[in-house]
């Protein structure tokens, strides 16, 4: 059960109403839109430990206004429908405003992934990716699942290699799902991408004084006092970037036994070391620590980073909620009553559909690295050091021939000279994206005098485009 009252997918039907309140759409487009076009529900048995163990799983396709339709796969006891559809509708928005080619999916397994051994794991992973395949909702023309909470690299290993398996004649197997390791076909800077997101989301927020005003921000983000609730893939790399990085300092964490609070900052490996080592935040040295995490959510602090589950700022806790600025790396953290008691208060909500593409961005790279059959960036590269070279040849005869007192140095020719690799190709190209996309969203916000908030805004700029897809091909 989602911990949304009134249901996670209800929440977000809320918001993308009141977007389309404000567009001029047809009641039957709209609804069209809205409603999750099917829902594939799979109960299988696997026999472990002498016993034949039932699973349930989903796969809910949002849109197919384009194929293939792509979202992530959930491992957690608290998936069910509701859930899988609703995260299955943020995607199709947060596809279509960031512009990649999709349409939007999500899956979903009822497990407690730390109850069984790795062997046992695949065995599961395995069983039920078969179940989809043989449906075609694993396809790298129809749809392309990827990591999501209690999902990663490994599952995905999988996950493609039983896809190759039963489809071997295949040859964009590898393409069937994102956030493959790299050595098996995934693509550099996958594992980051969400909270490397994050972070270029902020730094893009943070280049426009306007829009800081309006959450009564100056300056930049060095200095910021951050509170980050979840350091599992997502707030981790944020909190880490944005640390390490930025100059931010993570003054909070939260986590499933509690928060720990430092007013100079807390070393973000130290505490992701810690949590590993003693399974929570309990225990870290220089921290203060309190059992009851939520009420970090409520701190005295300059950005929220909720990076874990939905639903985790509600009508109960948001009137005290102090954060003037709260970017959701996790889908769905605010409820949508919650985000109208905070937009009461002036806080701004960098809102979920764009703050956390960064992971579905770097996926269309992995997608098309892996149609394309070749390394990314290895054509690139070979073209850049050699126009690069042109440039250096002809400063330094230049400086020959003017009889210049100044040569370049073999550091700057080094750094100059190297062409950009896979991982440089997937930032700058997932900055690149987060700025674009930005612009869009602000565009909507700034200049509408009825676009209360950055959310409503980034729904309208996806809707209108979802809505342009349907109308230019038909339903
Ligand atoms: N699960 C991630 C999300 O919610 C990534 C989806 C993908 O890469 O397809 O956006």
């Amino acid at each position: 059960m989602t911990a949304i009252q009134g249901g996670f997918t209800a929440s977000v039907n809320a918001m993308y109403d009141r977007a389309v309140s404000l567009m001029d759409l047809s009641p039957g487009l709209v609804e069209k839109i809205r409603v999750c076009n099917a829902t594939y529900t799979v109960r299988f048995g696997v026999r472990l430990r002498g016993e034949i163990h039932t699973f349930t799983g989903y796969r809910s396709v949002h849109s197919e206004h384009m194929e293939p339709v792509k979202g992530g796969i959930r491992f957690a006891m608290a998936v069910d429908q509701d859930e899988v559809e609703a995260l299955a509708s943020l995607m199709t928005y947060k596809c279509a405003l960031v512009e990649t080619p999709f349409g939007g999916s999500k899956g979903g397994l009822c497990i407690d992934p730390s109850a069984w051994e790795p062997h046992e794991m695949e065995q599961i992973t395995r069983r039920f990716a078969y179940e989809l395949i043989k449906r075609d909702l694993i396809n790298p023309a129809q749809n392309v699942p990827a990591p999501d909470m209690g999902t990663g690299e490994r599952e995905m290993a999988w996950m493609a290699d039983q896809y190759k398996r039963m489809k071997t004649t295949d040859i964009n197997g590898n393409a069937c799902v994102t956030g493959k390791p790299a050595n098996a076909g995934g693509i550099a800077g996958r594992v980051e991408a969400t909270g490397r997101g994050v972070q270029y989301a902020l730094q893009e927020f943070f280049r426009h004084p306007e829009d800081m005003a309006a959450a009564g921000l100056t300056g930049t983000l060095d200095g910021k006092r951050i509170v980050v609730q979840g350091l599992g893939n997502v707030g981790y790399h944020a909190a880490k970037f944005l640390s390490s990085e930025d100059g931010a300092r993570i003054t909070g964490v939260i986590e499933r036994d509690g928060g720990i609070w430092s007013d100079t900052g807390l070393d973000v490996d130290a505490v992701r070391a810690h949590i590993r080592e003693t399974g929570g935040v309990k225990g870290f040295p220089d921290a203060r620590f309190d059992a009851n995490g939520a009420t970090l959510l409520e701190a005295d602090c300059d950005i929220l980073i909720p990076a874990a589950l939905e639903g985790v700022i509600h009508t109960g806790n948001a009137p005290r909620v102090q954060a003037p600025l709260i970017i959701e790396a996790a889908n769905g953290p605010v409820t949508a009553e919650a985000n109208d008691i905070l937009l009461d208060k002036g806080c701004v909500i960098i809102p979920d559909l764009y703050a956390n593409a960064g992971g579905v961005t770097v996926s269309y790279f992995e997608w098309v690295k892996n149609l394309s059959h070749i390394r990314f960036g290895r054509m690139q590269r070979r073209a850049e050091e050699a126009r690069h070279q042109v440039l250096v040849d002809e400063l330094e005869r230049l400086s020959r021939d003017k009889g210049l007192a100044w040569t370049l140095s073999d550091d700057f020719k080094a750094r100059y000279l190297r062409g950009a690799g896979e991982l440089e190709l997937v930032r700058s190209g997932l900055d690149d994206t987060m700025r674009g996309a930005y612009g869009a969203m602000r565009e909507v916000w700034q200049g509408r005098a009825d676009v209360p908030d950055l959310r409503t805004a980034g729904f309208i700029v996806a809707i209108s485009r979802i809505a342009a897809s349907y109308q230019a091909k038909g339903l």
